[in-house]
C-alpha cells in the first residue's frame, strides 16, 4: 500500500518538517544540569529497537519532514547507532515518492566524535551540534562528573578534519562557566565554528536546584556588549535560535532563550523519545504512543493515524518558568530521555 503522505499541519497552522529522535537515554557524561549522577536508565525492551526507529522515521519523512537531528542521551553510545545513520542518509535528496530528506543531523557531547566523524560524513551527515559549556578541564569534569574534555576536544577537531560543519551548543550556567562564555565564544569562532549560547530548562530532577544554574542570557548580553560589538543578524536556521553578529571576531552567535524570549510562533518541530513517545512540545506534557503503533499488528497504518493524531494536540506555546529552591521540576520528565 501507498504511504500516507499528507502534511503535518498543527492547529495554528504551523507545518511540521522537523523530527528530533531520541536514539538513546543513555551518556557516558553525567552533566550536572542534566541528569543526577545516580541517573536511572531505561529498561531496554522499552527502548524502540533500531528497526523501530527507522520505521517510525520513515513514516515521518513520508508526511513532509525534511530534517531528522538524531540525539538523546549520548547517540554515539548507542551501539550500531552508524547503521541508523546510514539508513537515513539513503533518503537525503532521494524523493522516490516516499518522502526525502534534506538534512540528517545530530547533537552530541563529543567524547566518541573521533572515532564516528568520517563514518557519519560518509553517511551524508554534515553538520554536527556539540555540547560544550566550558574549555576548563577540572570545570569539564566537575560540571559533566566525568575528566573528558581533551577526548571532546580531540571529537571536535576530528568533526571538522572529516568536513562536518560543528555548531558548539554552550548552557550558560550561573556560577559555573557565566565567567568564561566570551572565550568560548571567541575559541569557538577562531576555529571557525558557529557558538550558541542556551539558558538552562527546568527539566527532570537533578542533584543541585535549578534556581541557582540560571543565568538569563539578557544578563550574559549585557556583559558580552561590555566588551564587543553584537550586532542583530536576520539569519534563521528554523529553530528557536536569534542571531548576533560578533564584530570582534567576525563570527556568528545564536541565543536560545526559553525563559527570557518565548520563540513558539514559527515552531516547525517535533520530539520522539527514545521510548517511541512523540511530545509535540518540548514543555508540553501530551504524547502520542508512536511505540504502541510501531509494534502493533499493522506498524504502518496505525503509525500514520498517529501521527494524524499527534497534530491535535500541539500547544500553542511552551509555559517554561524556573521554580523556587524546593519546589519540583515544572516537567519531570530529564532532557536525555525526550532529546535535546
Ligand atoms: N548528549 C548530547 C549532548 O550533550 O549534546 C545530546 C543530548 S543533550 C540532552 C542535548 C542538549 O541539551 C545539550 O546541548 C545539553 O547541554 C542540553 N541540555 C540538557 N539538559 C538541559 C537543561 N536542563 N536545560 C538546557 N539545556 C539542557
Ligand atoms: Fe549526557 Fe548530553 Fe545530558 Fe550531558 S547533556 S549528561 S552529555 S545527555
Amino acid at each position: 500500500m501507498a504511504p500516507d503522505r499528507t502534511p503535518l499541519i498543527d492547529g495554528f497552522q504551523r507545518r511540521i518538517t522537523y523530527l528530533r529522535l531520541s536514539v538513546t537515554d543513555r551518556c557516558d557524561l553525567r552533566c550536572q544540569y542534566c541528569m543526577p549522577e545516580k541517573m536511572q536508565f531505561l529498561p531496554r525492551a522499552e527502548v524502540l529497537t533500531l528497526e523501530e526507529l527507522h520505521r517510525v522515521a520513515l513514516a515521518f519523512i513520508a508526511r513532509g519532514v525534511t530534517k531528522i537531528r538524531l540525539t538523546g542521551g549520548e547517540p554515539l553510545v548507542r551501539r550500531d547507532m552508524i547503521d541508523l545513520v546510514r539508513a537515513l542518509g539513503r533518503r537525503i535528496g532521494n524523493d522516490d515518492g516516499q518522502g526525502h530528506l534534506d538534512e540528517l543531523t545530530l547533537t552530541t557531547n563529543g567524547t566518541r566524535l573521533s572515532e564516528f566523524a568520517d563514518d557519519l560524513f560518509a553517511a551524508g551527515v554534515r553538520r554536527v551540534n556539540v555540547s560544550l559549556d566550558t574549555l576548563d578541564p577540572v570545570r569539564f569534569a566537575e560540571l559533566s562528573r566525568r575528566d573528558r574534555l581533551a577526548q571532546v576536544l580531540e571529537g571536535i577537531a576530528a568533526a571538522k578534519a572529516a568536513g562536518l560543519a560543528v555548531k558548539l551548543n554552550t548552557v550558560a550556567l550561573k556560577g559555573v562557566n557565566g565567567d568564561e562564555i566570551a572565550e568560548i565564544i571567541a575559541w569557538a569562532h577562531g576555529e571557525g565554528h558557529e557558538a550558541t549560547l542556551i539558558e538552562v530548562m527546568p527539566l527532570g530532577e537533578i542533584d543541585g536546584e535549578r534556581v541557582d544554574q540560571y543565568l538569563p542570557l539578557t544578563q550574559v548580553r549585557a556583559e558580552l556588549e561590555r566588551r564587543w560589538t553584537l550586532t542583530e543578524d536576520s539569519h534563521r536556521s528554523g529553530g528557536p535560535a536569534r542571531y548576533v553578529r560578533v564584530a570582534e571576531t567576525g563570527g556568528r552567535l545564536g541565543l536560545i532563550t526559553p525563559l527570557t524570549g518565548n520563540f513558539c510562533d514559527g515552531c516547525n518541530r517535533v520530539r520522539v523519545t527514545t521510548t517511541g513517545q512523540l511530545y509535540a512540545c518540548l514543555g508540553g506534557r501530551e504524547q502520542v504512543d508512536l511505540r504502541a503503533a510501531v509494534r502493533s499488528a499493522d506498524p504502518d497504518g496505525a503509525l500514520a493515524a498517529a501521527l494524524t493524531e499527534a497534530m491535535t494536540i500541539k500547544p500553542h506555546r511552551h509555559a517554561f518558568a524556573i521554580r523556587e529552591k524546593g519546589e519540583a521540576p515544572a516537567l519531570a520528565r530529564h532532557m536525555s530521555v525526550t532529546g535535546g
